[in-house]
Order: C-alpha cells, then sequence, then structure tokens
C-alpha cells in the first residue's frame, strides 16, 4: 500500500520548493501526499517578496475533513509562517499519536526573503520540536534555533534542547564537498556528498519529504536519512533551471 504523508506547508507559485516540492517528492518516492497549505507565498526562482497566511478556521475545516477520512504514515511539515501557526500545528499533532513527524524549520527562503512572522524559533523549539521524529535544519537555520555557531555545537545544541533527532544539511560551504550531519542524542553520523555546481531552490522541502515517505514506508532514522540524500542527490545532478534565476531539482 502506499504510505500517505500529511503535508503541513507553503505554496511557492514558482514551482521550486513549498508544497510543490513536497508532492513531487513524496511522489517521487512511492507515496501519496495530501496537504494543509499554511500560507501562499509571492515568488519566482529568484526571490521570495511576500506571503499571506492561510485563515486559520479555514485550515481547521481542512484538518478536520482530512482526520476524518485519512490514516497517517508520516507527517512533514515545512513553512509554519507564524506563532499562532506553529501552535495550532502542535495541537493538530496531539491528534496523530505515534506518527512519524518530520519538521523542516523554514525560517527564510535560500535566497534570503523572509517567510516567518514574530519570534518563529522559539515557537517551534519550545512547542512542535518535541512532538517531531527529525528536524532537518539547514546550517543557518540550526545556528538561529540553537543560538550556536558551527555544525558540531548547534546541531549538539538542538538534539539536546529538543530531545529530538537533528540533521543539519548544507554544511562545509568552503569544500568542494556538501556534509549533513545527524544528531541523534549523543549518536552522531556524518554523510558528504560532491558539491554541484548551481544554486537550487527547493532542496531543504524535497530531502524533508522523501525522508518522511522513508519514515512511511517504515526505514530505520539513518537509513531513512541516507537514501533521501542519495535520491535527493541525483535530482540535483539532474536540476534545470525554469527561469532566470535558482535551478530545481528533478524529484521524478
Ligand atoms: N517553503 C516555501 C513555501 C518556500 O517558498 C521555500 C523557499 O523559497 C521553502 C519552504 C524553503 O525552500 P528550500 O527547500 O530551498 O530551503
Amino acid at each position: 500500500m502506499k504510505p500517505n504523508i500529511l503535508v503541513i506547508a507553503g505554496h511557492d507559485p514558482s514551482g521550486g520548493a513549498g508544497i510543490h516540492a513536497d508532492i513531487e517528492a513524496i511522489h517521487g518516492q512511492g507515496g501519496f501526499a495530501s496537504t494543509l497549505i499554511t500560507a501562499l507565498t509571492v515568488q519566482n526562482s529568484r526571490n521570495v517578496t511576500g506571503f499571506q497566511l492561510t485563515p486559520m478556521e479555514l485550515l481547521e475545516r481542512q484538518a478536520d475533513a482530512l482526520l476524518a477520512d485519512y490514516d497517517y504514515q508520516a507527517v512533514k511539515i515545512g513553512m509554519t509562517g507564524s506563532v499562532e501557526m506553529v501552535e495550532w500545528i502542535a495541537r493538530l499533532l496531539a491528534r496523530l499519536p505515534g506518527v512519524p513527524v518530520v519538521l523542516d524549520p523554514v525560517l527564510a527562503a535560500e535566497a534570503g526573503g523572509s517567510l516567518s512572522k514574530g519570534d518563529l524559533a522559539e515557537a517551534m523549539l519550545n512547542s512542535l520540536a518535541p512532538l517531531t521524529t527529525v528536524l532537518t535544519p539547514n546550517l543557518p537555520e540550526a545556528e538561529k534555533l540553537s543560538g550556536e555557531a558551527g555544525v558540531d555545537a548547534a546541531g549538539a545544541a538542538l538534539t539536546a534542547r529538543t530531545g529530538r533527532a537533528v540533521l543539519v544539511t548544507g554544511t562545509h560551504d568552503d569544500t568542494d564537498q556538501v556534509s549533513n550531519h545527524l544528531f541523534d542524542g549523543d549518536r552522531r553520523r556524518h554523510w558528504d556528498w560532491p558539491r554541484l555546481p548551481e544554486v537550487y531552490h527547493g532542496s531543504g522541502c524535497t530531502l524533508a519529504s522523501a525522508l518522511a515517505c522513508r519514515l512511511a514506508r517504515g526505514d530505520a532514522l539513518e537509513d531513512a536519512a541516507g537514501a533521501a540524500q542519495a535520491w535527493l542527490h541525483e535530482g540535483l545532478r539532474n536540476a534545470w533551471r525554469p527561469g532566470g534565476g535558482q535551478f530545481v531539482p528533478d524529484r521524478r
């Protein structure tokens, strides 16, 4: 049976990141995605210039309709946008006990445009992170969330504070390798990938969704993390450029 993944994330109309990336990645990994869209953003393949959150009352009705009908094997959370949204998602997760949850703690687009309002970092740490299976911050997000500099200190502080596994992505900017580091309590593991030449849009969303799909299929966390990275790397090697800005991973 296809694993059913609940995606809670924002919409990127340019198709590179957000909900588009999530649905494509989950389908590419053999799963089925249903979606609660937290926000509509304004962006193209070059940058993000704004966003508007979905009214809470509408999201609540959508969530009630889905949960009355579907069983879920995993949840993937991307852009949350506001403290109020984070707290609502935390309440929603309480209705899905035992389901693996991947939290991609999106604060800004890779190109710099903000995707958050208020003290989102603190709200994610306090109310959402403890309910998740694994967090997938990129290095700037890990540093912002932990208040520590560098992958070692930031990853260790985040797994200690949340009690959850943390996959810090995209480290070692100054080398010809991209390293991703998994921190799970005292356990650590890292993967190195050859650095590719372009700048990519939606790689974080693609990885987190592929990981959620792997967990939904019953893979252990380390296996799921390795497989999701290998699949993303292949997608990045075959990336294409839909406009004048960043490249988008292939997610077939
Ligand atoms: N979610 C949405 C809606 C976005 O627009 C973006 C980036 O623009 C992201 C998440 C994060 O994207 P990435 O996977 O490039 O980190």
